[in-house]
């Protein structure tokens, strides 16, 4: 065997492992596909080119191998073509690239071949006259690849960029002359030019499956280092199936398939800590920044699985992110209560926006949670589609929303904080002294962090919450049975008094001489004064009952519109207050106890109307909010009341919904979390914004029934 058949196995087999290894990673986005198919044609040709000189003691098998290999060849620059286009391009969901001229030649040249095949035998498709412009074809046109690799690199602005593409075109560009090399009578060189043409090409497929799968272009170092750890890792492999294998005589065919056996099991074991280990010493010796920078994360991630306090968890990144001097930069946003923005909550270097607004910054925001951008989103991507997309204005328009968004939270860097596919936080980083100052390899480690710490964010809601819950259910238990100590003596208080005040006792307002044994009208007074205040105290005591109860309701399906509507016709508007009802048209429906919601919504709108004293405006509206993911998005259902009152200070905002918080003289506090309460129980929320001096919004949020419910449960009820 020489070496170019042997080379050419070599390179078969290793194409193909590179194909599978990026169809296993990714089946959907169009790169991938496309790479992976011009991983199996370069295999298909290899191989076929291997096995037309191996077969050379079969003419026939080897002609029909000969064939096979120039119909593959044929084919390469067609698929290589559709593969840097979409790559290039960076758009997965793009018009697909037309390659039409390239077809329709390559078209021709088959039909030619075969047509060669049929009518002049079995010489022609080896003579000159047909293999010289099928060679020429076949090189010029994977030229036209490294030309599309050329006009990118021309059309980028970006530095670093451009040293990228230019690696790309010269690795190219280099693999295609030595193989091309190859085709030519022999140089007289002595070189086994063939051979190194398979070896390059081998070697450049490696660095495109990588550059595909990082997402972007690698940087020399980081290719440097994936090729020494991989060549360490084979040599070692290599090394402990030789010591297995090799001393085995070839007649002794069982011993040398149990040895495999054993060799590759051996293999197997070693295979996850050997490469670790391999990966662990390349970088300590080529990137020390990175290496350090990978210890610290992972010190870290191990520190924030005993953490249960988000505060804790956030502070531990920013002194680790200080740390390592990787960052100039550092901020995390988390999540506010009703999902409407991302909070700072700290920050490293200067300060940034205090706030993310979900509304506002919707683009950036949907850009972080799709699986396109790889979920991390950095400017020199977005500068990257910035170039691909000029022609596209509206496209442009985007991507500089978000980069203003990214530039706002003084993010190189930003790395969602998701749990599932909802956005807890923002992890954002940037490192002022280089431009891409984060290898895709640490981008990795700030994956692997935001994702710890979305698991700690988690934890600490859950806690939070078990802690609430906890709190309420003593609390609840405590006040029952206080409830109970306090109406017991409060109706024989109320009795008594009404017995001393006999209901008809009046005096004669007349002033007529009065009934014997009759009070006297002070005397008579202060006894009403006592069985108002028992009422009131009887009226308190029933309702934080009803606030400790557990909870009983009668569910329907219940237009919303109708609920809001009966509601409103039972607000007196007190004053100058001007009460406004606008009802969603698509009338919303939820499942609830008719009763309940009433409570609630009167509750809310008495609310308002006492937030205005000196008068204003109750807007009452209803309508349908849209969460969750775009193609399957989850409806709600929501019902706001808008005052334009005196507002609620933001150090009150947070108490407002625990029992007996109140800033009325004659109010109870238990509105707002019995109405919180029912909702809850309904699987709602209720949202509260507020601005002092210009009025409040409390907004309940229901689960809207979906519309075939109706025809269901309409189905049921005639049965
Ligand atoms: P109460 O009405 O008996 O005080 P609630 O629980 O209904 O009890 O309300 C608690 C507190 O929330 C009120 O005392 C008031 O300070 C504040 N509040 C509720 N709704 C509004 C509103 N629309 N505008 C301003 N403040 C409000």
């Amino acid at each position: 065997m020489n070496s170019q058949s042997l080379s050419a196995l070599l390179a078969a087999i290793v194409t193909f492992a590179i194909g599978v290894s990026v169809v296993l990673r990714d089946r959907v986005q169009r790169p991938f596909k496309r790479f992976a198919t011009l991983c199996f044609n370069l295999c298909i040709y290899q191989f076929a080119v291997f096995l037309h000189h191996t077969l050379a003691a079969r003419p026939l098998l080897s002609d029909v191998m000969y064939v096979v290999s120039l119909v593959a060849a044929l084919l390469l620059p067609i698929s290589s073509l559709r593969f840097f286009r979409s790559f290039l391009k960076r758009d997965p969901r793009g018009k697909p690239p037309a390659p039409s001229a390239l077809s329709l030649v390559a078209g021709l040249l088959f039909v030619g071949l075969a047509y060669a095949m049929v009518f002049y035998g079995e010489g022609f498709h080896h003579s000159r006259v047909f293999t010289v412009p099928l060679a020429l074809y076949v090189f010029l046109a994977l030229a036209v690849s490294m030309l599309e690799i050329y006009a990118t690199f021309r059309r980028t602005l970006s530095r670093v960029e451009k040293t990228r593409l230019l690696y790309l075109l010269v690795g190219g560009a280099a693999t295609l002359l030595l193989s091309a090399s190859a085709a030519l009578p022999d140089l007289g060189l002595g070189l086994p030019v063939a051979a190194m043409g398979n070896v390059l090409s081998t070697v450049y497929m490696y660095f495109l499956s990588q550059t595909l799968m990082r997402y972007r272009l690698l940087d020399i170092n980081e290719l440097l280092g994936r090729m020494v750890v991989l060549g360490v890792f084979v040599l070692i492999l290599a090394a402990i199936f030789g010591l297995m294998v090799a001393w085995i005589p070839s007649d002794q065919r069982g011993v040398l398939f149990f040895n495999t056996v054993v060799a590759s099991f051996v293999i197997a074991i070693l295979f996850e800590p050997l490469r670790s280990g391999i990966e662990g010493q390349v970088n300590r010796v080529i990137f020390r920044e990175k290496y350090e920078l990978g210890l610290l994360i992972d010190a870290l991630r191990a520190q924030l699985a005993n953490v249960i306090d988000a505060r804790e968890a956030v502070r531990l990144v920013m002194e680790s992110l200080e740390e390592s001097r990787r960052v100039t930069h550092a901020s995390v946003y988390i999540v506010d209560g009703d999902g409407s923005g991302y909070e700072l909550q700290a920050h490293l270097g200067p300060r940034p926006a205090e706030r993310v607004d979900a509304a506002a910054r919707r683009l950036f925001l949907e850009r972080l949670t799709s699986v396109k951008g790889g979920l991390t989103l950095s400017l020199e991507q977005l500068e990257r589609e910035h170039q691909s997309r000029l022609a596209e204005d509206s496209a442009t328009e985007h991507l500089d929303a978000i980069a203003r968004a990214l530039d706002e939270v003084h993010a190189g860097v930003c790395v969602p904080i998701l749990a599932g596919d909802q956005l807890l936080g923002l992890l954002c980083l940037k490192d002022e002294r280089l431009r891409e100052a984060f290898a895709s390899d640490e981008i990795d480690l700030f994956r692997q962090l935001a994702a710890q710490m979305a698991i700690t964010l988690q934890n600490s809601k859950l806690y939070d919450r078990m802690k609430e819950r906890d709190r309420l259910a003593a609390l609840g238990e405590m006040a029952a049975g206080l409830a109970h100590e306090i109406r017991n003596p409060l109706g024989a208080i109320k009795g008594a008094a009404q017995f001393l005040a006999p209901a008809g006792g009046h005096d004669d307002p007349g002033g007529g001489p009065s009934s014997p044994g009759a009070l006297p009208a002070d005397a008579r007074q202060f006894l009403d004064i006592i069985v108002e205040e028992v009422n009131r105290l009887n009226r308190v005591v029933s309702q934080f009952l009803d606030y400790a109860r557990p909870y009983r309701g009668d569910m329907a399906q219940v237009d919303l519109n109708e609920v809001v509507r009966r509601t409103a016709q039972l607000v007196v508007p007190e004053g100058k207050v001007e009460v406004q009802v606008s009802l969603d048209e698509s009338n919303p429906r939820v499942r609830a106890d008719p009763e309940q919601l009433r409570q609630v919504f009167l509750n809310l709108a008495i609310n308002a109307v006492q937030a205005m004293p000196e008068g204003g405006k109750l807007s009452i509206s209803t309508g349908v909010r849209r969460l969750g993911r775009k193609n399957a998005p989850q409806l709600f259902a929501e019902v706001r009341f808008k005052d334009t009152g005196g507002g609620i200070p933001p150090a009150d905002i947070t108490s407002l919904f625990i029992p007996f918080f109140t800033t009325k003289e004659k109010g109870t506090g238990l509105g707002l979390p019995i109405s919180q309460r029912i909702i809850a129980n309904h699987g709602g929320t209720i949202e509260v914004r507020s601005r002092p001096g210009v009025g409040s919004t409390f907004t309940v949020v229901l689960p809207q029934v979906e519309r075939d419910d109706d025809a269901r449960s309409g189905r049921i009820t005639l049965m």
